[in-house]
Protein backbone atom coordinates (compact mmCIF):
# COMPACT_ATOMS: atom_id res chain seq x y z
CA UNK A 1 0.00 0.00 0.00
CA UNK A 2 1.10 3.56 -0.61
CA UNK A 3 2.64 6.04 1.73
CA UNK A 4 0.68 9.21 1.92
CA UNK A 5 2.96 12.13 0.59
CA UNK A 6 0.88 15.41 0.77
CA UNK A 7 3.10 17.79 0.35
CA UNK A 8 6.76 17.79 -2.26
CA UNK A 9 8.83 20.70 -3.78
CA UNK A 10 9.41 19.92 -8.10
CA UNK A 11 11.41 21.74 -10.50
CA UNK A 12 9.47 22.93 -13.49
CA UNK A 13 10.83 24.50 -16.71
CA UNK A 14 9.61 24.83 -20.10
CA UNK A 15 10.81 24.29 -22.96
CA UNK A 16 13.32 27.43 -24.58
CA UNK A 17 12.20 29.05 -27.77
CA UNK A 18 13.99 28.19 -30.99
CA UNK A 19 16.30 30.30 -32.18
CA UNK A 20 15.38 32.67 -35.61
CA UNK A 21 17.53 31.25 -38.57
CA UNK A 22 19.54 33.48 -40.77
CA UNK A 23 19.24 32.75 -44.35
CA UNK A 24 19.39 33.57 -47.72
CA UNK A 25 17.61 32.56 -50.87
CA UNK A 26 20.22 31.41 -53.54
CA UNK A 27 19.19 31.87 -56.73
CA UNK A 28 21.35 31.30 -59.78
CA UNK A 29 22.70 35.25 -60.93
CA UNK A 30 22.44 36.83 -57.52
CA UNK A 31 25.04 36.11 -54.35
CA UNK A 32 22.76 36.53 -52.40
CA UNK A 33 18.91 36.27 -52.58
CA UNK A 34 16.50 37.77 -50.35
CA UNK A 35 16.85 37.15 -46.91
CA UNK A 36 14.63 33.69 -46.07
CA UNK A 37 15.58 32.69 -42.08
CA UNK A 38 12.72 31.01 -40.85
CA UNK A 39 11.30 31.42 -37.07
CA UNK A 40 12.36 29.59 -34.03
CA UNK A 41 9.78 27.27 -33.34
CA UNK A 42 7.81 28.15 -29.02
CA UNK A 43 9.34 26.09 -26.21
CA UNK A 44 6.96 23.48 -24.75
CA UNK A 45 4.87 24.36 -21.50
CA UNK A 46 5.07 22.37 -18.63
CA UNK A 47 1.47 21.97 -17.57
CA UNK A 48 -0.61 20.05 -14.78
CA UNK A 49 -3.59 18.22 -15.01
CA UNK A 50 -5.80 17.28 -12.51
CA UNK A 51 -6.75 13.55 -12.82
CA UNK A 52 -9.13 11.51 -10.38
CA UNK A 53 -7.28 8.51 -10.96
CA UNK A 54 -4.41 9.42 -8.76
CA UNK A 55 -4.78 9.72 -4.79
CA UNK A 56 -1.32 10.64 -3.62
CA UNK A 57 1.66 12.96 -4.64
CA UNK A 58 3.94 9.70 -4.53
CA UNK A 59 4.87 9.90 -8.13
CA UNK A 60 6.79 12.84 -7.02
CA UNK A 61 9.18 11.22 -4.30
CA UNK A 62 12.14 10.84 -6.87
CA UNK A 63 11.44 12.18 -9.67
CA UNK A 64 11.36 16.33 -8.96
CA UNK A 65 12.58 17.69 -12.41
CA UNK A 66 10.45 18.44 -15.28
CA UNK A 67 11.71 20.02 -18.24
CA UNK A 68 9.32 20.38 -21.27
CA UNK A 69 11.14 20.08 -25.25
CA UNK A 70 13.16 23.31 -26.87
CA UNK A 71 11.54 24.77 -29.93
CA UNK A 72 13.87 23.74 -33.01
CA UNK A 73 15.32 26.51 -34.53
CA UNK A 74 14.02 27.96 -37.57
CA UNK A 75 14.88 27.14 -40.91
CA UNK A 76 16.08 28.47 -44.43
CA UNK A 77 13.59 28.78 -46.75
CA UNK A 78 11.66 30.40 -44.39
CA UNK A 79 11.16 27.31 -42.64
CA UNK A 80 9.67 27.82 -39.13
CA UNK A 81 11.07 25.53 -36.11
CA UNK A 82 8.73 22.70 -34.91
CA UNK A 83 7.54 23.84 -31.74
CA UNK A 84 8.66 22.12 -28.47
CA UNK A 85 6.03 19.64 -27.05
CA UNK A 86 4.50 20.59 -23.93
CA UNK A 87 4.95 18.13 -20.66
CA UNK A 88 1.68 17.34 -19.27
CA UNK A 89 2.14 15.79 -15.69
CA UNK A 90 -0.43 13.83 -13.76
CA UNK A 91 -1.43 15.40 -10.43
CA UNK A 92 -4.49 14.01 -8.14
CA UNK A 93 -7.36 15.94 -7.97
CA UNK A 94 -7.26 18.04 -4.97
CA UNK A 95 -3.97 19.97 -5.48
CA UNK A 96 -2.56 23.04 -4.94
CA UNK A 97 0.15 24.64 -6.42
CA UNK A 98 2.22 27.19 -4.76
CA UNK A 99 5.23 29.00 -6.06
CA UNK A 100 8.62 27.86 -3.74
CA UNK A 101 10.35 31.14 -3.85
CA UNK A 102 6.96 33.50 -3.08
CA UNK A 103 4.46 30.79 -1.54
CA UNK A 104 1.92 32.87 -3.47
CA UNK A 105 -0.99 29.97 -5.08
CA UNK A 106 -0.62 29.45 -8.73
CA UNK A 107 -3.25 26.95 -9.29
CA UNK A 108 -5.88 25.26 -7.01
CA UNK A 109 -6.62 22.28 -9.21
CA UNK A 110 -10.29 20.80 -7.96
CA UNK A 111 -12.09 19.75 -10.81
CA UNK A 112 -10.99 16.41 -13.10
CA UNK A 113 -9.24 17.63 -15.97
CA UNK A 114 -8.27 20.72 -14.77
CA UNK A 115 -5.13 22.09 -16.28
CA UNK A 116 -2.39 24.50 -15.06
CA UNK A 117 0.22 26.11 -17.18
CA UNK A 118 2.87 25.96 -14.31
CA UNK A 119 6.15 27.41 -16.65
CA UNK A 120 5.64 29.06 -19.89
CA UNK A 121 7.89 28.09 -22.83
CA UNK A 122 10.09 30.47 -24.63
CA UNK A 123 8.73 32.46 -28.00
CA UNK A 124 10.52 31.52 -30.87
CA UNK A 125 13.00 33.93 -32.09
CA UNK A 126 12.37 35.30 -35.31
CA UNK A 127 14.23 34.18 -38.34
CA UNK A 128 16.14 37.47 -40.51
CA UNK A 129 13.28 37.44 -43.34
CA UNK A 130 11.60 39.25 -41.10
CA UNK A 131 13.89 42.29 -40.45
CA UNK A 132 14.12 42.87 -44.35
CA UNK A 133 12.87 46.74 -44.40
CA UNK A 134 13.88 49.22 -47.47
CA UNK A 135 16.99 50.09 -46.46
CA UNK A 136 18.12 46.92 -45.35
CA UNK A 137 17.11 44.42 -47.92
CA UNK A 138 19.42 41.70 -46.41
CA UNK A 139 19.38 42.00 -42.97
CA UNK A 140 22.26 39.60 -41.62
CA UNK A 141 20.83 39.11 -37.55
CA UNK A 142 17.79 36.81 -36.52
CA UNK A 143 16.46 36.51 -33.24
CA UNK A 144 17.14 34.32 -30.57
CA UNK A 145 14.45 32.07 -28.85
CA UNK A 146 13.61 33.00 -25.77
CA UNK A 147 13.91 31.42 -22.66
CA UNK A 148 11.50 29.07 -21.10
CA UNK A 149 9.86 29.82 -17.64
CA UNK A 150 11.55 27.76 -14.74
CA UNK A 151 10.84 27.19 -11.45
CA UNK A 152 10.41 25.31 -7.99
CA UNK A 153 7.05 24.94 -7.34
CA UNK A 154 4.94 22.93 -4.55
CA UNK A 155 2.32 21.24 -4.94
CA UNK A 156 -0.13 19.91 -1.80
CA UNK A 157 -2.83 17.96 -1.26
CA UNK A 158 -5.63 18.94 0.08
CA UNK A 159 -7.81 16.21 2.48
CA UNK A 160 -10.86 15.84 0.96
CA UNK A 161 -13.37 14.60 3.62
CA UNK A 162 -15.06 11.46 2.96
CA UNK A 163 -17.43 12.12 5.89
CA UNK A 164 -18.89 14.64 7.75
CA UNK A 165 -19.52 15.10 11.12
CA UNK A 166 -22.49 17.39 12.34
CA UNK A 167 -24.07 17.88 15.50
CA UNK A 168 -24.93 20.15 18.31
CA UNK A 169 -22.14 22.24 19.91
CA UNK A 170 -20.71 19.91 22.86
CA UNK A 171 -22.51 16.40 21.05
CA UNK A 172 -18.57 15.25 21.06
CA UNK A 173 -17.81 16.03 17.73
CA UNK A 174 -14.24 16.73 18.09
CA UNK A 175 -13.82 14.22 20.74
CA UNK A 176 -15.05 11.30 18.17
CA UNK A 177 -12.95 12.73 16.00
CA UNK A 178 -9.78 12.43 17.79
CA UNK A 179 -11.09 8.98 19.06
CA UNK A 180 -11.74 7.51 15.30
CA UNK A 181 -8.50 8.88 14.12
CA UNK A 182 -6.28 8.49 16.87
CA UNK A 183 -3.48 6.83 14.90
CA UNK A 184 -2.87 9.38 13.19
CA UNK A 185 -2.14 12.65 14.92
CA UNK A 186 0.10 13.76 11.99
CA UNK A 187 -2.44 14.19 9.45
CA UNK A 188 -5.13 15.15 11.86
CA UNK A 189 -3.66 18.49 12.22
CA UNK A 190 -2.99 18.75 8.08
CA UNK A 191 -3.55 22.86 7.86
CA UNK A 192 -5.74 24.04 5.61
CA UNK A 193 -5.61 27.70 3.59
CA UNK A 194 -8.69 29.22 4.80
CA UNK A 195 -11.05 27.74 7.59
CA UNK A 196 -9.50 25.15 9.76
CA UNK A 197 -11.91 22.12 10.19
CA UNK A 198 -10.21 19.86 12.21
CA UNK A 199 -9.60 16.38 9.97
CA UNK A 200 -8.57 13.07 10.56
CA UNK A 201 -7.76 10.04 8.86
CA UNK A 202 -9.72 7.01 10.12
CA UNK A 203 -8.10 3.85 9.46
CA UNK A 204 -8.90 0.20 10.05
CA UNK A 205 -6.35 -1.02 8.05
CA UNK A 206 -4.19 -0.47 4.99
CA UNK A 207 -6.80 -0.80 2.60
CA UNK A 208 -9.46 1.13 4.45
CA UNK A 209 -9.09 5.00 5.25
CA UNK A 210 -11.23 7.20 5.28
CA UNK A 211 -10.88 11.12 5.82
CA UNK A 212 -13.25 13.06 8.23
CA UNK A 213 -14.14 15.92 9.09
CA UNK A 214 -15.48 17.30 12.09
CA UNK A 215 -17.71 20.57 10.46
CA UNK A 216 -17.23 22.83 13.20
CA UNK A 217 -19.48 26.24 14.03
CA UNK A 218 -21.87 25.32 11.29
CA UNK A 219 -25.00 25.83 13.47
CA UNK A 220 -23.97 29.20 15.56
CA UNK A 221 -22.58 30.73 11.91
CA UNK A 222 -25.63 29.49 10.59
CA UNK A 223 -27.58 31.56 12.82
CA UNK A 224 -25.28 34.65 12.14
CA UNK A 225 -25.33 34.06 8.28
CA UNK A 226 -22.42 33.77 8.03
CA UNK A 227 -21.57 30.50 6.50
CA UNK A 228 -18.37 28.68 5.95
CA UNK A 229 -17.61 30.23 2.99
CA UNK A 230 -17.09 28.46 -0.90
CA UNK A 231 -13.46 27.45 0.19
CA UNK A 232 -14.40 25.05 2.90
CA UNK A 233 -18.12 23.80 1.37
CA UNK A 234 -14.93 22.60 -1.59
CA UNK A 235 -12.97 20.69 0.59
CA UNK A 236 -16.55 18.67 1.88
CA UNK A 237 -18.37 18.73 -1.30
CA UNK A 238 -16.71 15.27 -2.12
CA UNK A 239 -18.24 14.08 1.31
CA UNK A 240 -20.35 11.46 1.03
CA UNK A 241 -21.66 10.66 4.35
CA UNK A 242 -22.61 12.64 7.17
CA UNK A 243 -22.27 11.28 10.80
CA UNK A 244 -24.53 13.13 12.89
CA UNK A 245 -23.56 12.94 16.53
CA UNK A 246 -26.71 13.62 19.30
CA UNK A 247 -25.78 13.87 22.79
CA UNK A 248 -28.21 11.41 24.50
CA UNK A 249 -26.39 12.02 28.66
CA UNK A 250 -29.44 14.01 29.27
CA UNK A 251 -32.90 12.68 27.40
CA UNK A 252 -34.93 15.36 29.13
CA UNK A 253 -32.81 18.42 28.62
CA UNK A 254 -32.93 18.03 24.26
CA UNK A 255 -34.96 15.34 23.15
CA UNK A 256 -32.39 13.82 21.03
CA UNK A 257 -35.31 13.51 17.71
CA UNK A 258 -35.53 17.30 18.14
CA UNK A 259 -32.40 18.30 18.36
CA UNK A 260 -31.40 15.56 14.93
CA UNK A 261 -34.20 17.74 13.41
CA UNK A 262 -33.45 20.87 14.27
CA UNK A 263 -29.70 20.22 13.20
CA UNK A 264 -31.29 18.88 9.81
CA UNK A 265 -32.86 22.09 9.43
CA UNK A 266 -30.00 24.11 9.71
CA UNK A 267 -28.02 22.73 7.66
CA UNK A 268 -30.66 22.60 5.01
CA UNK A 269 -31.13 26.15 5.07
CA UNK A 270 -26.87 26.53 5.39
CA UNK A 271 -26.46 24.12 2.23
CA UNK A 272 -28.92 21.93 0.30
CA UNK A 273 -25.72 20.00 -0.96
CA UNK A 274 -24.95 18.85 1.60
CA UNK A 275 -28.53 17.88 3.80
CA UNK A 276 -29.24 15.81 1.00
CA UNK A 277 -26.00 13.26 1.92
CA UNK A 278 -27.30 10.08 3.23
CA UNK A 279 -26.88 10.03 7.24
CA UNK A 280 -26.05 7.70 10.34
CA UNK A 281 -27.31 8.42 13.65
CA UNK A 282 -24.27 8.13 16.47
CA UNK A 283 -26.02 8.18 19.47
CA UNK A 284 -22.79 9.73 21.95
CA UNK A 285 -22.24 9.84 25.39
CA UNK A 286 -23.91 6.69 26.94
CA UNK A 287 -21.48 6.11 29.13
CA UNK A 288 -23.60 9.01 31.18
CA UNK A 289 -27.03 7.58 30.46
CA UNK A 290 -28.40 5.57 33.56
CA UNK A 291 -31.27 4.35 31.42
CA UNK A 292 -30.68 1.88 29.11
CA UNK A 293 -34.28 1.19 28.06
CA UNK A 294 -34.30 4.48 26.48
CA UNK A 295 -31.79 4.25 24.28
CA UNK A 296 -33.26 1.02 22.97
CA UNK A 297 -36.60 3.05 21.89
CA UNK A 298 -34.62 5.59 20.45
CA UNK A 299 -32.66 3.17 18.25
CA UNK A 300 -36.07 2.30 17.05
CA UNK A 301 -37.25 5.44 16.53
CA UNK A 302 -34.47 6.49 14.32
CA UNK A 303 -34.41 3.25 12.63
CA UNK A 304 -38.42 4.02 11.54
CA UNK A 305 -37.05 6.89 9.84
CA UNK A 306 -34.69 4.92 7.76
CA UNK A 307 -31.33 5.76 9.60
CA UNK A 308 -29.16 3.53 10.72
CA UNK A 309 -28.61 3.72 14.65
CA UNK A 310 -24.77 3.48 16.72
CA UNK A 311 -24.39 4.37 19.96
CA UNK A 312 -21.42 5.26 21.19
CA UNK A 313 -18.96 6.51 24.00
CA UNK A 314 -16.28 8.60 22.33
CA UNK A 315 -14.89 9.39 26.17
CA UNK A 316 -15.03 5.44 26.93
CA UNK A 317 -14.46 4.14 23.38
CA UNK A 318 -17.47 1.88 23.97
CA UNK A 319 -18.89 1.05 20.49
CA UNK A 320 -16.18 3.06 18.62
CA UNK A 321 -14.92 0.05 16.67
CA UNK A 322 -18.36 -1.29 15.39
CA UNK A 323 -18.93 2.13 14.28
CA UNK A 324 -15.85 2.24 12.26
CA UNK A 325 -16.63 -0.78 10.88
CA UNK A 326 -20.24 0.73 10.02
CA UNK A 327 -18.69 3.98 8.18
CA UNK A 328 -16.52 2.25 6.70
CA UNK A 329 -19.69 -0.35 4.72
CA UNK A 330 -21.58 2.23 4.49
CA UNK A 331 -19.08 4.87 2.42
CA UNK A 332 -18.66 1.74 0.26
CA UNK A 333 -22.13 1.22 -0.31
CA UNK A 334 -22.72 4.53 -0.81
CA UNK A 335 -19.62 4.54 -3.72
CA UNK A 336 -20.42 1.73 -5.27
CA UNK A 337 -24.01 2.92 -5.82
CA UNK A 338 -23.34 6.30 -7.24
CA UNK A 339 -19.98 4.35 -9.49
CA UNK A 340 -23.13 2.18 -11.08
CA UNK A 341 -25.33 5.00 -11.53
CA UNK A 342 -22.78 7.02 -13.68
CA UNK A 343 -22.98 3.46 -16.12
P1 LIG B 1 -18.25 19.23 20.04
O1 LIG B 1 -18.64 20.62 20.39
O2 LIG B 1 -19.38 18.52 19.39
O3 LIG B 1 -16.98 19.15 19.29
O4 LIG B 1 -18.03 18.46 21.45
P2 LIG B 1 -16.68 18.09 22.21
O5 LIG B 1 -16.02 16.96 21.60
O6 LIG B 1 -15.89 19.34 22.39
O7 LIG B 1 -17.27 17.60 23.59
C1 LIG B 1 -18.06 18.43 24.42
C2 LIG B 1 -17.95 17.91 25.83
O8 LIG B 1 -18.52 16.60 25.91
C3 LIG B 1 -16.54 17.75 26.31
O9 LIG B 1 -16.46 18.18 27.64
C4 LIG B 1 -16.25 16.28 26.20
O10 LIG B 1 -15.29 15.83 27.11
C5 LIG B 1 -17.60 15.69 26.48
N1 LIG B 1 -17.79 14.39 25.88
C6 LIG B 1 -17.52 14.04 24.59
N2 LIG B 1 -17.81 12.75 24.38
C7 LIG B 1 -18.25 12.24 25.56
C8 LIG B 1 -18.73 10.96 25.97
O11 LIG B 1 -18.78 9.98 25.22
N3 LIG B 1 -19.12 10.84 27.27
C9 LIG B 1 -19.09 11.88 28.14
N4 LIG B 1 -19.49 11.65 29.37
N5 LIG B 1 -18.65 13.11 27.77
C10 LIG B 1 -18.25 13.29 26.51
MG1 LIG C 1 -15.81 20.76 18.55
Amino acid sequence: MEKFVDRVKIYVRAGKGGDGAVAFLREKYRPKGGPAGGDGGKGGDVILVATSSKHTLLDFKYKKHFVAQNGQPGKGKNMHGKNGEDLIIYVPVGTVVKDANTGKVICDLVREGQRCVVAKGGKGGRGNARFATPTNQAPTYAEKGEPGEEKWIILELKLIADVGLVGFPNAGKSTLLSKLTRANPKIADYPFTTLTPNLGVMELDWERRLVIADIPGLIEDAHKGAGLGHEFLRHIERTKLLAHVIDVSDFREREPLEAFEAINRELYLYSPELAKKPQIVVANKIDALSDKELLKELKKAFEERGYEFYAVSALTGEGLSELKEALWRKYEEISKGQALSKV
